[in-house]
């Protein structure tokens, strides 16, 4: 096995044509009729996206008219806003919300500061926002949530894992883990077609990016620049590294805790410096207890506020910008 993992790299090829790519988003400002937003009396709610309770005293305001939510988070909007007025949502607990009038969008969840599970903001932009990708590409710092156009994705064994029962098991394990996390079926293994997401995955040691040192496995996203529309989780070892025997306690644990930390970028999440949880960058897949790897409390939550958001939202919280945020390229995040 491959000694100590450092910085995770990652290379973005291909950067295409900026017309293609589908995806997910609301109908942009220019699409929908005008008269097609909030009416005058339109009643909007402010709530936690953590604990969905009201957020009372926040204040919204709507093409540049300030209003206070009253005790049950709520307000009554006197004049209309037309479809893609911009809206700003303030409230000291929570971070500053920026978006935009939609006419199905008047529920708005909040994304706390800070809370009970240890996220912070500063942990918000790095596992959410921070990409510790391809030097050379430039592209280390800020970028944009990232999301799969759908709920589900489909996780797709190949070549020798596929045929190596003991290892697809585990790799149901782990998608268990990151679904119980995010508190629904996100991720099933399984070969049906027409997947609407789906990363294949497999064993490929012979694979370009296994031999640039340091890396264990990486993910190579297919992907709008916010949209992730599948890609594959490759794994840089033979698959007689697993079948070696003693089979140990050791070698499960180490592709368990691989398999979670993958799904969870195939999921959309980046990397954070914290050891306790399975983001964590740098493998050290050995480290879990016999208990297995299990997302902290505040990756659990930082993965269902993220599917309250747009792909494309920017930090600290807003989604502005996200329609049109389809262009197609390729990302692969090593380890
Ligand atoms: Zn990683």
């Amino acid at each position: 096995m491959k000694k100590a993992v450092n910085e995770v790299v990652a290379a973005v090829a291909c950067a295409a044509s900026l017309s293609c790519g589908g995806g997910r988003g609301p109908a942009g400002p220019t699409t929908t009729p005008l008269t097609s937003g909030w009416p005058a009396g339109t009643t909007i709610s402010v709530r936690s996206g953590e604990t969905l309770e009201p957020v009372p005293g926040a204040v919204v305001i709507v093409a540049g008219q300030r209003s206070q939510c009253d005790e049950q988070g709520r307000l009554r909007l006197d004049s209309g806003a037309a479809t893609g007025a911009l809206v700003d949502v303030v409230h000291p607990r929570f971070l500053d919300r920026q978006t935009f009038v939609l006419p199905d969008q008047t529920d708005l969840l909040l994304w706390p500061r800070s809370s009970p599970s240890g996220l912070d903001e500063a942990f918000t932009r790095e596992i959410v926002y921070t990409a510790t990708i391809d030097l050379e590409q430039g592209l280390l710092g800020q970028r944009a949530l990232r999301r799969w156009p759908g709920a589900t994705a489909q996780v797709r064994p190949r070549g020798a894992l596929a045929a190596t029962p003991e290892l697809v098991a585990l790799v149901e394990e782990a998608a268990g883990i990151v679904n119980t996390a995010l508190g629904s079926a996100a991720f099933h293994v399984g070969t049906a077609p027409g997947a609407a997401v789906e990363f294949a995955i497999e064993l490929r040691p012979e694979d370009p990016y296994c031999d640039s040192g340091d890396v264990y496995a990486f993910v190579r996203h297919n992907s709008g620049l916010a949209v992730i529309t599948g890609g594959e989780v490759v794994v840089c070892e033979e698959i007689d590294y697993f079948r070696r025997p003693p089979a140990s306690d050791d070698l499960r644990r180490y592709f368990l805790g691989m398999m979670v930390h993958e799904l969870g970028h195939a999921f959309g999440l980046n990397h954070t410096t914290s050891p306790g949880d399975v983001m964590y960058r740098g493998g050290h897949w050995h480290r879990w207890a016999s208990a297995g790897p299990r997302p902290s409390a505040r990756e659990e939550l930082v993965m269902r506020l993220m599917t309250q958001r747009r792909a494309g939202t920017r930090f600290p919280d807003d989604d502005r910008l996200t329609v049109g945020a389809t262009a197609r390229f390729s990302e692969v995040i090593l380890n």
